[in-house]
């Protein structure tokens, strides 16, 4: 099974309906132009390459394909990731990466596992009552306390990923959203919620159900305030996406912060409108998985696939 397809039929001027004569589309109003990827350009047989998410002959193929693409998710980004397990092998269940200690850089635990060495075949799919149905490691307690909560509250989250990066944990002490004054930002434009109820370290299951309460259809993000980042989406690849991209506009949003402060300047704040028309294309979910193919492909050509298994 290839890990993408990357042929898309022709694409004959797909511009929708909704939007024709919206000068705001005026690109996509050519042969072979795919609004959804945002991509134009058709072959000289009229075909357009963009990728797409593949078609699973068997329940197999796509375990396997969710797996591949978890484990991608924690060496590229080095985050925490707990993605909902396919139905049919244990309801409520999830795959779960071996484990996590306190630093992703120096595992001191006995069943701590950097993530950039984390294979396929760590992995350990865990219940709803914390116990492993395959595989042998221990999982996190507190991730699982957390990502276990929104797993079972909301069906249409299959991947949440949570870390504590420098940037991340940096930003949530604020306990406020990203401001629409950056392109990427509008990604997360109305789809990201900040939790200001930290109440230390995670021992119980309270805090991943105030953050289940609070996440919405719509939702990307949890800003966990003086905790990290978690970041929902409907698939790993999604999730994974999310997450590079908002801890790096966190990083940017803290020198802008730190630059307006020093200097008295003021950045432009982008306005509603155009803010959901950004966050509408650039944000829609599909992007998301689309974004994160780079980074999977590239994973697989550095490590030559020693993931895989
Ligand atoms: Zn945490």
């Amino acid at each position: 099974m290839a890990p993408i397809a990357i042929e898309q039929p022709q694409l004959d001027n797909i511009i929708p309906k909704d939007i024709k004569g919206d000068n705001r589309y005026g690109i996509f109003d050519k042969k072979g132009s795919d609004l959804k990827s945002m991509a134009v350009g058709a072959t000289k047989d009229g075909r357009t390459l963009v990728p797409v998410l593949p078609e699973f002959k068997t329940k197999e193929e796509q375990q396997l394909y969710a797996k591949q693409h978890l484990v991608a998710a924690f060496r590229v980004s080095r985050i925490m990731v707990m993605m909902r397990a396919l139905q049919d092998i244990c309801p409520f269940a999830t795959l779960f990466a071996a484990i996590i200690s306190g630093s992703i850089l120096k595992t001191t635990n006995s069943y701590a596992m950097h993530f950039a060495d984390i294979c396929v075949s760590d992995l350990v799919l865990v219940n709803e009552n914390a116990e492993i149905v395959e595989g042998e490691h221990a999982v996190n307690a507190a991730g699982f306390a957390i990502h276990s909560e929104i797993h079972k509250a909301h069906p249409w989250i299959n991947a949440v990923c949570h870390a504590h990066t420098v940037a991340g944990k940096a930003y949530s002490t604020f306990g406020k959203p990203l401001p629409p004054i950056m392109q990427d930002s509008l990604r997360f434009y109305d789809s990201h919620v900040v939790n200001t109820e930290y109440a230390g370290v995670v021992l119980s299951s309270d805090e991943g159900k105030t953050i289940a309460k609070l996440l919405r259809r719509q939702d990307k993000v949890a800003i966990l305030q003086n905790h990290g980042l978690l970041l929902v989406g409907e698939t790993i690849d999604e999730a994974a996406y999310w997450f590079v991209c908002f801890d790096k506009c966190c990083k940017a949003q803290l020198m802008i912060d730190a630059a307006s402060a020093g200097t008295g300047y003021q950045p432009k704040l982008v306005d509603h409108e155009t803010a959901t028309f950004t966050a509408k294309n650039s944000g829609a979910r599909y992007r998301g998985w689309l974004n994160f193919q780079p980074y999977y492909t590239n994973m697989v050509k550095k490590t030559k696939g020693e993931f895989l298994k």
